[in-house]
């Protein structure tokens, strides 16, 4: 599902010390993917990891935060803004106000009638009619009818009235005159190929002028939920989308995919079979959702182990060349960093361990480290060799520390690479792996 490959792609930052253009490039490659199969327009897909990619290279993440933690808080913000900024309400002003609900059979409209009924009641003060609009099965009646008494809300319906444009304009009627405020009009699941119910609804929708039209639909149908979305909106031009059976582990692509496709807000989501399973719909929550934040956490972790593996594989190559570099002495410092108490891992840090050890180390030295290295160009952080005196005042500046620091800086990462090298010819290497144990 879309957020197992969400959380895949991200696994491609981990470890990076910093969102660089060509991380973000390869995250957000399986991103657009992940949202494409997940049947999210390509436009819209490509509008959205566009965005992302601008918010994530505009950030800055020296500090704190980890690249992936910061990709997925991007990429939640981002997904919330395409279901909608903001939840929006349902419009329930009128005399009486006049919502009519749309959707395939079995989507949950008779249930949410009796949901929202009962919401709306309780919530906002509403004196609600719930109409019986589904003339073609015998049991519909019935089911809206037991539905009407556990809420304490009255069913308008004709047993023997089999044209549902009719009932609607009665039931309008009969809410006027009996001071309900507000009616709820379930109608007969249909398809939207089916020209003549498609009609029908077209009917009742003209005869009755709601204010809200409702599509319902089942959040577990994916794929189709999109279709039929845009099946009925383009016939019917609804207001808003019901999204029912979003309990269990469903977890709502579908949502995002009906915003992007039909544009139409998501007002409601349906979370169980009983009457008080609703909830207004909330973009971030849904943001949320979808990505399932617990499990990224989890997965990142492990991905993390893997990552240091790796990482320490290429180190003991790069040391071996003599090809150790400020992106490596960098990136170890990271790793430190990510593991916690500093004083007792310092000394991890393969080379250095020893001299650190004894030196008083907090946050902060490392944060001027890390300052002084990011002043550095790509080239610079490669070839050390090339810093000379007015290299070393620019990075200085550049770093809000003094020419002293960065000299004390490259003569510490000198001695670690002369160290490193002596290591690695002869008995070194046993040392090195003892090191990393
Ligand atoms: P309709 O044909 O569109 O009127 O659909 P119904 O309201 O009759 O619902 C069809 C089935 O889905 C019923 O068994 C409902 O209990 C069930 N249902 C409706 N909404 C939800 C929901 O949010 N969660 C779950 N789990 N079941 C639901
Ligand atoms: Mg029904």
């Amino acid at each position: 599902n879309l957020s197992d490959r969400l959380e895949r792609s991200f696994k491609i930052l981990k470890g990076e010390g910093k969102i660089t253009e060509i991380n973000v490039a390869e995250t957000l490659k399986d991103v657009r993917r992940a949202l494409l199969d997940a049947d999210v327009n390509y436009k819209t897909a490509k509008e959205f990891t566009e965005s992302v990619r601008q918010k994530a290279l505009g950030q800055d993440v020296l500090t704190a935060v980890k690249p992936h933690q910061l990709m997925v808080k991007i990429v939640h913000d981002e997904l919330a803004l395409l279901m909608g900024e903001t939840a929006i309400d349902i419009n329930i002003k009128g005399s009486p106000a006049i919502i009519l609900m749309s959707g395939l059979q079995g989507s949950g409209k008779t249930t949410f009638s009796g949901k929202l009924a009962s919401l709306l009641k309780s919530k906002r003060g509403k004196n609600p009619l719930l109409v019986a609009g589904d003339v073609y099965r015998p049991a519909a009646i019935q089911q809206l009818k037991i539905l009407g008494e556990q809420i304490g809300v009255p069913v308008y319906s004709e047993e023997e009235n089999k044209n549902p444009v009719k009932i609607a304009q009665n039931a309008v009627q009969y809410a006027k005159q009996h001071g309900k405020d507000l009616v709820i009009i379930d109608t007969a699941g249909r398809l939207a190929i089916d020209e003549a119910m498609m009609t029908e609804i077209t009917a009742i929708k003209n005869a009755v002028n709601p204010q809200e039209i409702l599509f319902v639909v089942d959040a577990m149908t994916g794929q189709d939920a999109v279709n039929t979305a845009k099946e009925f909106n383009d016939r019917l031009d609804f207001n808003g989308v019901v999204l029912t059976k979003l309990d269990g582990d469903t977890r709502g692509g579908a949502a995002l995919s009906i915003r992007s496709v039909v544009n139409k807000p998501i007002k409601f989501v349906g979370t169980g079979e009983k009457l008080d399973a609703i909830d207004v719909f909330h973009p971030e929550r849904m943001a949320d959702r979808i990505l399932g934040m617990g499990d990224i956490v989890s997965l990142v972790e492990k991905a993390q182990e893997q990552y240091d593996e790796e990482e320490a594989r290429r180190l003991q190559k790069k040391i071996a060349k003599n090809q150790f570099d400020f992106n490596d002495f960098i990136a170890q410092i990271q790793q430190i960093k990510k593991m916690g108490n500093l004083k007792d891992l310092a000394s991890m840090i393969p080379g250095v361990g020893k001299q650190i050890k004894d030196l008083d180390i907090d946050d902060d030295a490392f944060k001027n480290i890390e300052a002084i290295i990011r002043s550095m160009t790509p080239q610079e952080r490669t070839n050390p060799e090339i810093l000379n005196g007015s290299r070393r005042a620019r990075i200085a500046k550049g770093s809000g520390t003094n020419v002293q620091e960065v000299n004390n800086l490259i003569k510490q990462f000198d001695q670690t690479r002369k160290m490193m090298r002596a290591m690695t010819s002869g008995g070194g290497k046993a040392m090195m792996r003892n090191m990393r144990r």
